[in-house]
């Protein structure tokens, strides 16, 4: 069976190597040496100033959103995964849709102005599929408007734009460490931010408000990643320009072999350094796209509809028409794309797809 991603696995003894420290230690969570080494090492790496490593890739948004909202309506793309939207909704805050641009797959910036009200605090746009947002705009309109600017980055481990890491734009960044994600922990994720209070009031924020052990700055919840993640982390972490390299080449195999008089797939922003994160492929028609996942689906090779559904059309969320993601949801898939994928495995997706379209 092929699906669309496998987890990495590091070799057990490496995990083994570190799952052992925290034996050593007896030290299991509450930032123990692993975390701290973690949060070191991904620093270097992504070339960021700080990170604050978290439990999953849903609670900074949570913590974000909680420290920045004021409970007022947020400007949100309807295309990405469900965590956003159901964040602005569970912290109390009303989502409010802006449709997405048909090839970058981002929030049009060019029409968030017209969907802002007195009610509204604060943007929480997606970098969908590690394809940065419009950012230096958003950031305008962010500035005009007095808005604060949150980005869900979970798919953009590794990803630069104009030469810096796309988690130092916005307010607040986040990251998933998911194990279907690029970069993972098994579960896990991050925030980030280039603003000292705000760090301040996450790093608490992500520990139950502690100043230390006796007195506390103000509100927190539990969002501290366990010694057990970040061991997986330090495994996975040496073989991610490995992971990066491989990904890369499926994705030029798929670019020089895939059949585009019907089909396309995500356009990238320019002066963006991408990791190869996902392989949407979008067609004309959903019955069109639904006619080749069964194709594959009979050949036991399962895309995934990367995003579907249109998230304005879910339940706690119904009011908006929006025309464009509502479209591309409902005829995008991701193809499988992970460090395992044989060349035959890739020609037999690619030749499916070819002869379904014809
Ligand atoms: C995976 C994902 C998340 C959630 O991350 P978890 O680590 O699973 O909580 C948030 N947003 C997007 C776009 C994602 O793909």
């Amino acid at each position: 069976m092929i699906n669309v991603t496998k987890t990495f696995f590091p070799p057990i003894e490496e995990y083994n190597k570190q799952i052992q420290r925290a034996w050593d230690n007896q030290w299991l969570t509450n930032r123990g040496e692993l975390v701290l080494e973690l949060e070191e090492k991904l620093k270097q790496y992504l070339t960021v100033s700080n990170i604050i490593i978290t439990t999953n890739g849903t609670i900074p948004l949570q913590i974000a959103l909680n420290l920045l909202s004021s409970n007022g309506e947020i400007i949100t793309t309807p295309f990405s995964y469900v965590a956003g939207t159901a964040a602005i909704v569970w912290q109390n805050c009303t989502p409010v849709f802006v449709d997405i641009h048909p090839e970058y797959l981002t929030i049009d910036e060019t029409k968030i102005e017209a969907a802002i009200t007195d009610k509204t605090t604060a943007i929480l746009a997606t970098h969908v599929f590690g394809n940065p947002c419009h950012v230096e705009a958003i950031e305008n309109i962010a500035q005009k408007y007095n808005l604060k600017v949150i980005y869900d980055a979970a798919h953009c481990f590794g990803v630069k734009y104009k030469e810096k890491s796309i988690f130092d734009y916005g307010d607040v960044s986040t990251c998933s460490f998911h194990a279907t994600k690029l970069f993972h922990t098994g579960e896990g994720g991050a925030m980030f931010t280039n603003d000292t209070d705000l760090r301040h009031q996450l790093f608490y924020s992500h520990n139950f408000g502690h100043n230390g052990p006796l007195a506390f700055h103000g509100l927190g919840i539990n969002a501290k990643m366990s010694e057990l993640q970040a061991a997986m982390g330090l495994a996975v972490l040496p073989y991610i320009d490995k992971i990066i390299y491989e990904r890369k080449k499926i994705v030029e195999f798929y670019n020089a072999n895939i059949d585009f008089l019907e089909v396309y797939s995500l356009k990238i922003r320019g002066n963006t350094y991408w990791n190869y994160s996902y392989y949407p492929l979008i067609f004309e028609t959903e019955e069109k796209m639904l006619k080749v996942q069964k194709k594959l689906n009979d050949n036991n090779i399962f895309p995934r509809r990367y995003f579907y559904p249109s998230l304005n059309t879910i339940e706690y969320t119904k009011g908006f028409e929006m025309p464009i993601s509502e479209s591309i949801a409902s005829r995008v898939m991701c193809l499988p794309l992970y460090v395992d994928l044989k060349l035959e495995e890739l020609e037999k997706i690619i030749l499916l797809i070819n002869t379904s379209l014809c």
